[in-house]
């Protein structure tokens, strides 16, 4: 199958949708060398286009135009109902080019289409919309300091945001970052991961289509080690916003530190427990729940609930629904309206999940479900929904991230050797509790070190709650009001009556 049959396959996107170069300054421009890397999709490993591999000069170019565009003022002092309306505009032409940024986002990362469409594409453009919403509801203070003297406290975006972002959600990671950054008036660079640049590359057009001023959104496609260090080490940016891995999250600190002293927040990885008490009344639905978190996405979710710490006398009954549920689910074409569960994104990921398939083996884990490849034939990298039971909580395949379809059963006596279980972990990103007690509920929710506890449920989210991680699993917070601090500095002005 080619390229060019895939994009047949798929609505309203064109060969003309592929944008390949840089995004500088509201224009695609030619990259600075003839260096390119290739997009694969990975339903069938087919290559989809040759991508600029921009390196220091690209973002030399970029870091400077969206230096000039916030110096400038054309979108940080302009005024609040009219950068609310560029953001609407924007939120509303995704909304409008639904159908062809699904078909981009499937096409480079392999995920259903349906998931999509109805997902990734609706809810990255809701959030723009309500940070535009955001916008004038956000203001400084007046501090009380004296009869003699009034203390303004403003609050002023930080200047150049580069935002560099991971490939499992590509456009949602990206507007998580967009929306705050540019609601408070900064400019941005902005790095898509080198699997998934089509929907990133895409939206830099409706954005000037939209309103926003050249300049104010740029994106740089590129490999992470050129592109992305050359933002991370750059002399001019303000602020790096960063998801992704742990191992490169704590690079980008080592390059605030080598450079400008830069502004860094880190979303990074998680390995998140699901308990389930001995009293859990629902366990239909905690298996339902508990295998959506680990497979949808194709367990390449950063909150992905890859521990199950269950209590011994439910674990039996558990696990049994669990492994039904995921011996049910089929890869399918992730080209087909009715696939539930696409590919691995990448040739690299698949073998790293698989590798950990063989480590948990190794280390005297038992498959109880899956454990292997799927649809050989289709050419692309599928996993089977894979579960692991008699795991102890030292393996590797408990302690690391495998980022894949892979559950980990992890056994224990009573409620203070889950918790203990549950932190037992260098990640703190979420975790759930499974109990109709309410005091263990409480008291689990505020024992356990991360970012996110969910209680009879997983996965709920929304803009208006933050979201991030508690130890290596990152700082900083994306959604919600609390996400425009990371964009923000306060300045306190002193008048002198
Ligand atoms: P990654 O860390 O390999 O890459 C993320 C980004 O960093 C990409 O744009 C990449 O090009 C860039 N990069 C890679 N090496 C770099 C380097 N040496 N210098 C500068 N930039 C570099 O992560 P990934 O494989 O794309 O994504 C998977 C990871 O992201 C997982 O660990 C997952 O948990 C994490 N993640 C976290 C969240 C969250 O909100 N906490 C959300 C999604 C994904």
């Amino acid at each position: 199958m080619t390229a060019q049959d895939l994009i047949a396959r798929l609505k309203d996107v064109t060969p003309s949708s592929i944008k390949t170069k840089p995004f500088v300054d509201g224009k695609f421009v030619d990259p600075a060398s003839d260096a390119t890397f290739e997009t694969i999709y990975p339903g069938t490993g087919t290559k989809i286009a040759d991508i600029a591999a921009c390196g220091q000069v690209d973002v030399d170019r970029a870091v400077a135009s969206a230096r000039k565009a916030f110096e400038s003022g054309v979108w940080s002092r302009m005024a609040p109902a009219d950068r609310k309306r560029i953001l609407t505009r924007f939120s509303e032409l995704m909304l409008e080019h639904r159908d062809e940024l699904a078909g981009l986002e499937t096409l480079n990362v392999g995920k259903p289409i349906t998931r999509s469409r109805n997902g990734d594409i609706p809810s990255a453009a809701g959030c723009i919309a309500w940070y535009a919403d955001a916008i004038d509801k956000v203001y400084g203070e007046v501090a009380e300091t004296g009869p003699d003297v009034t203390t303004m406290v403003v609050r002023e975006p930080l200047g150049v945001v580069a935002a560099v972002v991971p490939w499992n959600y590509p456009l949602s990671m990206a507007c998580w970052k967009l929306g705050p950054a540019l609601a408070t008036g900064n400019s941005v660079i902005l790095k898509p991961a080198e699997q998934s640049p089509f929907t990133a590359l895409r939206i830099a057009e409706l954005a000037l289509e939209a309103g926003l001023p050249p300049g104010v959104l740029n994106v740089v496609p590129g490999l992470g080690e050129a592109a992305g260090k050359a933002l991370g080490l750059h002399m001019d940016v303000d602020c790096v916003t960063f998801t992704g891995s742990t191992e490169v999250g704590k690079m980008f600190l080592e390059y605030s530190g080598q450079s400008n002293a830069k502004h860094v927040s880190l979303e990074l990885g998680g390995k998140s427990p699901q308990i389930v008490l001995n009293d859990c009344d629902d366990l239909d639905g905690a298996a339902r729940a508990i295998a959506a978190g680990i497979f949808s996405n194709s367990g390449q979710v950063c909150n992905a609930g890859s521990r199950l710490v269950v209590e011994s006398g439910i674990k039996d009954a558990l696990l049994e629904r669990v492994v039904a549920i995921a011996t049910d689910l089929k890869a399918g074409d992730p080209l087909d309206e009715s696939t539930q569960l696409g590919s691995i994104v990448s040739e690299k990921q698949f073998e790293r999940v698989m590798s950990y398939i063989d480590i948990g083996k190794s280390e005297g884990a038992s498959v109880v479900a899956g454990g292997k490849a799927a649809r050989p034939e289709s050419g692309g990298f599928f996993i089977e929904p894979t579960v692991f039971d008699n795991v102890g909580n030292g393996m590797r395949i408990a302690q690391e991230e495998i980022f894949g379809p892979v559950l980990s059963a992890i056994t224990v006596a009573d409620f203070d050797e889950a918790v203990t279980v549950a932190n037992d972990t260098i990640y703190g990103l979420s975790a759930a509790i499974w109990t109709r007690d309410i005091r263990k509920a409480h008291r689990a929710a505020r024992a356990i070190r991360a970012g996110v506890v969910w209680v009879n449920c997983f996965d709920r989210g929304s803009m208006s709650a933050p979201f991030g991680g508690f130890k290596q699993s990152g700082f900083g917070r994306d959604k919600s009001l609390h996400a425009m601090d990371k964009y923000t500095d306060w300045k306190s002005i002193w008048i002198a009556h």
